[in-house]
């Protein structure tokens, strides 16, 4: 087994970490994202990843998702600009300072090849989350050499296929399972579900005590790729980023809750519109 510091990240680590606007800043210096997700059968996840990193102070949100798709996501998402997944995909990622992939992608043939120039290649924190993670499976040797941070943000049926297990397994083991992994490729590991485990590649972990069974619904997941991704993209700190994004994810769910939204038809689109009332509380 694996020796791990275990902490808890609550609301005041959110607020002690809380990077606020400078009076003087522009949307350049609050992080250019870009974010590939979406497909023919998944369109929403798109727009919910990239209607929460909009909503979590994302400068500039682009998506990549098939043309096709393209009108779908633009009627939700307005503030974003798109770019057609069959297009070279350097030219996406070339100038951003925050990559999330995979939410609702439904990878086929171009996937594997998106991933490894993602890992090999792009200069920031990158994250990978859901038809991404499927892929990375197959590429984790490539993974220890990347120079700089990545982020996975399994369920545990997700982690489980990444580590040739069941969810089960995962699940009896959580914390030697996110440590031990996270400090194998040189990674963050967030493993989801109730007390979210946030694992840094020096194997330390956070344990997140917000959130609650509202959020155990389609959807949910995509909300907190995007603000992860916001987050990570604004600063150096990558681990009190992403512990704060998981917080105000869970806190968010928590207020829904608080205020009568009943968890049985708390959704997505509902979380992004009550994102300001957590910034508020908690900043
Ligand atoms: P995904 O499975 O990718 O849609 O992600 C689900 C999200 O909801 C993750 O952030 C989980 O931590 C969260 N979640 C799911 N079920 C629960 C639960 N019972 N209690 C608290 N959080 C949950
Ligand atoms: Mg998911």
């Amino acid at each position: 087994t694996v020796k791990t510091k275990r902490n808890v990240w609550s609301a005041s680590e959110t607020a002690n970490h809380w990077q606020p606007w400078a009076a003087s800043s522009h949307k350049g210096n609050h992080g250019k994202v870009g974010i590939i997700a979406g497909s023919e059968t998944m369109p929403g996840a798109a727009a919910i990843a990239a209607g929460a990193a909009v909503k979590s102070g994302a400068g500039l949100t682009t998506i990549a998702t098939p043309q096709s798709v393209i009108p779908m996501v633009a009627a939700h998402v307005p503030e974003a600009t798109y770019f057609p997944r069959e297009n070279e995909i350097s030219s996406f990622y070339e100038n951003k300072d925050g990559i999330a992939v995979g939410p609702g992608t439904g990878f086929d043939t171009d996937g594997p090849e998106i991933l490894t120039e993602l890992i090999e290649n792009f200069e920031g924190p990158l994250v990978v989350d859901a038809d991404g993670l499927h892929q990375l499976a197959e590429m984790l040797d490539r993974v220890r050499a990347r120079k700089h941070p990545l982020i996975i943000t399994p369920h545990p049926g997700e982690m489980a296929a990444l580590i040739g297990s069941s969810p089960r397994d995962v699940n009896s083991r959580r914390f030697e399972v996110a440590a031990s992994f996270a400090q194998e490729h040189g990674i963050y590991v967030v493993l989801k579900g109730p007390y979210t485990l946030v694992a840094t590649p020096e194997g330390e972990i956070w344990i997140n005590d917000s959130g609650n069974a509202g959020l155990a619904k389609g959807g949910s997941g995509d909300v907190l790729t995007g603000i992860v991704l916001a987050f990570v993209t604004k600063t150096n700190n990558i681990q009190p980023a992403i512990s704060s994004a998981v917080y105000m994810h869970g806190y968010t769910a928590d207020y829904l809750l608080e205020r009568g939204v009943p968890m049985e038809t708390m959704n997505a689109m509902e979380m992004i519109q009550a994102l300001p009332n957590s910034f508020r509380e908690i900043r």
